[in-house]
């Protein structure tokens, strides 16, 4: 029996609807589940008794990220793309991304999932949609495989795309793959990383990538193998009007209505971004419990636009919050992903649209919903043991008390985690990664962007700056 108590809490926002913060409690965890929460609990001394100290700090459920790519952390910050919109971003990246390696796959997790986990992220999705011909069969695996060794929960997308440039699609024909190919693999992640328990580290997603790089027989075949196995869908949808003009073009439908007509509503769906969604469709995906992943960071550093989420929210829409891929954010920080959805929507909507207690429900509860995944999301005895603890006792929260559970949200920039709880397991302590070496992460990873870039503006001849 593994135990991790938790003393003398400032203050715990355990997210449980009605429930208040409350102050000077301890958390006992055990065996990866919370056990109890109360004051002065004394458990039963043991070797397998861990204690943590919770005095000055804030401890959320662990943060729930609903959209990334973590591959494209290999990408970040080229100037060749620092200001142009979607199409020309992700034509440019193509180029870069089609050098992809298994080894590029494994460091480039390390960094997105080192970050998540830095800024109290436990439970990350991922959309890997981009498969290089003569790597089918190692991408995902790769993965997987260095997420879950890192001990985050993982809900890993066996993404796909099959519209190349001669389809009239936008991504280069030979990072696409057929149905059949994609179907087989699908079907192969799922038999060997699903796990539909409840606390499972694994769950497979099905993802496509976006309606301007996937075929319609792509998506209708996907959604019958989800359903067939009980796994989630997921892609890209509404995020600019160039999407929007394409579905017109090819097939006279605007976006929601095309997947729509291809089985892609109901409750295990969510969309990344929604930016562009009218009235008729935010009602639709209340009515038929779609999911949207909110992405705000992406969509300004794209200036896709900015998503309509107060509306979203009113109307019982269920939303949770991404930080999208690195190349677009150019960050995989979760809590500066929360303090862009705090300000993004007081401009134009109005300043009472977002208030602090609606984005740690995204972050949370709604993130945990769009995953189906009622044990994590709140603190609560029989609940997952995931957990985000911040230190309050910084300089940049000073004279911030009134409201703790707010100040990560108002205060700072982006704070690191003191520790990061998944399970049970201690991953972040004292705002460093357990087990793992930063300098060596980041140089890895510097020295395999750079071989990628390399490749790419050899082969084309120009210069990403
Ligand atoms: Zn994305």
């Amino acid at each position: 029996m593994a135990r991790l108590l938790l003393r003398n809490i400032h203050t715990l926002v355990t997210m449980v609807d009605g429930e208040e913060p409350l102050h000077g409690v301890d958390l006992l965890a055990v065996d990866g589940k919370v056990g109890e929460i109360g004051r002065d609990l004394r458990p039963a001394p043991g070797d397998d008794l861990r204690v943590l100290d919770g005095s000055w700090r804030v401890v959320y459920p662990g943060f729930v990220n609903t959209h990334h790519h973590l591959y494209q952390t290999l990408t970040r910050n080229i100037p060749r793309v620092h200001s142009v919109k979607l199409f020309d971003w992700l034509v440019n990246l193509y180029e870069v991304w089609r050098e992809l390696t298994p080894e590029a796959v494994e460091i480039s997790t390390k960094v997105g999932i080192g970050e998540l986990l830095l800024s109290g992220c436990t439970t990350t999705s991922d959309h890997l949609y981009l498969v290089p011909t003569g790597m089918e069969r190692e991408l995902h695996d790769v993965e997987i495989d260095t997420a879950l060794a890192m001990g985050v929960r993982f809900h890993p997308s066996r993404g796909s795309m099959s519209r190349g440039r001669s389809c009239g699609g936008l991504p280069p024909d030979d990072v696409v793959q057929t149905p059949d190919e994609i179907m087989r693999d699908s079907e192969r992640l799922i038999a060997k990383y699903h796990d539909p328990a409840p606390f499972a580290m694994c769950r497979i997603v099905l993802a496509p990538c976006s309606p301007f790089s996937v075929t319609t027989d792509l998506l209708e075949e996907t959604a019958r193998l989800a359903r067939s196995k009980g796994v989630f869908l997921h892609t890209h949808l509404a995020e600019t009007l160039d999407e929007e003009t394409f579905c017109h073009e090819a097939h006279g439908l605007r976006p929601l209505a095309y997947m729509e007509k291809a089985g892609w509503v109901g409750p295990d769906v969510w969309f990344a971004h929604g930016v562009w969604f009218n009235d008729d469709e935010i009602r639709w995906l209340a009515e038929t419990g779609t999911g949207v992943a909110h992405c705000p960071g992406s969509n300004l550093r794209l200036g896709s636009g900015i998503a309509r989420v107060p509306r979203l929210l009113r109307a019982g829409v269920r939303v949770g919050l991404g930080v999208d891929g690195s190349a677009s954010n150019d960050s995989s920080n979760f809590v500066r992903e929360m303090q862009v959805a705090l300000l993004v929507h007081r401009v134009g909507t109005g300043v009472e649209a977002m208030p602090p207690r609606d984005v740690l429900a995204m972050a949370t509860v709604g993130g945990a919903s769009l995953l189906g995944r009622p044990e994590i999301g709140r603190l609560r005895p029989g609940g997952a043991a995931d957990m985000a603890v911040f230190r309050l006792d910084r300089i940049d929260y000073a004279g911030a008390m009134r409201d703790p559970a707010s100040a990560i949200l108002f205060c700072g920039a982006g704070p690191r985690a003191d520790a990061t709880i998944v399970a049970g397991q201690v991953l972040v302590e004292n705002g460093r990664l357990v087990g793992h070496d930063e300098e060596a992460i980041f140089h890895k990873a510097n020295e395999t962007a750079e071989a990628m870039l390399r490749r790419a503006e050899e082969k084309l001849g120009v210069s990403y700056g």
